[in-house]
């Protein structure tokens, strides 16, 4: 019988008759990387092409994030879809900060990355001024399939990420430069 179905490639190791040997960065990387769940912050039209991407025709449920989260302390992904007006910037943030470690930022067309054609007074001129984001996805609006790229660069990140990096200096740093502790 023929099938289509892939199964997720094994991490790096050491192989032999009945027997796999690898790393515990690299098994919870793979189990981490091929489940995460998002929690979508829309606010306008990039949040459509989002629902596009859940639908039938793209399915985002082949990477495993098939769970929408509308809590963030269930969610590993935060997705930034849409226009975030400045008013709305604490609430993003706090959203950000009731999110468990580890957390991804993946931040949808140019609204979300750079305040996009609102150069204006009254929009955030990019979220990276209040959070952190891991990956950019361009366009106005992106298509599904660029926030299909987006999301498998973030499970290239999730998967490839050493466990002490949530400790680092380096880390804390980052997050304290947001005001973060
Ligand atoms: S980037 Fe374009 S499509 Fe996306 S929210 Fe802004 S104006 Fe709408």
């Amino acid at each position: 019988m023929t099938t289509d179905i892939k199964i997720a490639e094994a991490p790096p190791g050491h192989t032999g008759e009945g027997f796999f040997a690898t790393s515990l960065d690299k098994v919870i990387g793979l189990a981490r990387s091929n489940s995460i769940w998002p929690l979508p912050f829309a606010t306008s039209c990039c949040g459509i092409e989002f629902m596009a991407t859940m639908g039938s025709n793209y399915d985002l449920a082949r990477f495993g994030s098939e769970r929408m989260s509308f809590s963030p302390r269930q969610a590993d992904l935060l997705l930034v879809a849409g226009t975030i007006a400045k008013k709305m910037g604490p609430v993003l943030k706090q959203v950000y900060l009731q999110m468990a470690e580890p957390r991804w930022v993946l931040s949808i067309g140019a609204c979300a990355s750079s305040g996009g054609i609102f150069d204006t007074y009254s929009v955030l001129q990019g979220i990276d001024r209040i959070i952190p984001v891991d990956v950019y996805v361009p366009g106005c609006p992106p298509r599904p399939e660029q926030i299909i790229d987006g999301v498998m660069k973030i499970q290239e990140l999730v998967k490839n990420e050493p466990l002490r990096r949530r400790n680092s200096p380096e880390y804390k740093a980052l997050l304290e430069s947001y005001g973060i502790q």
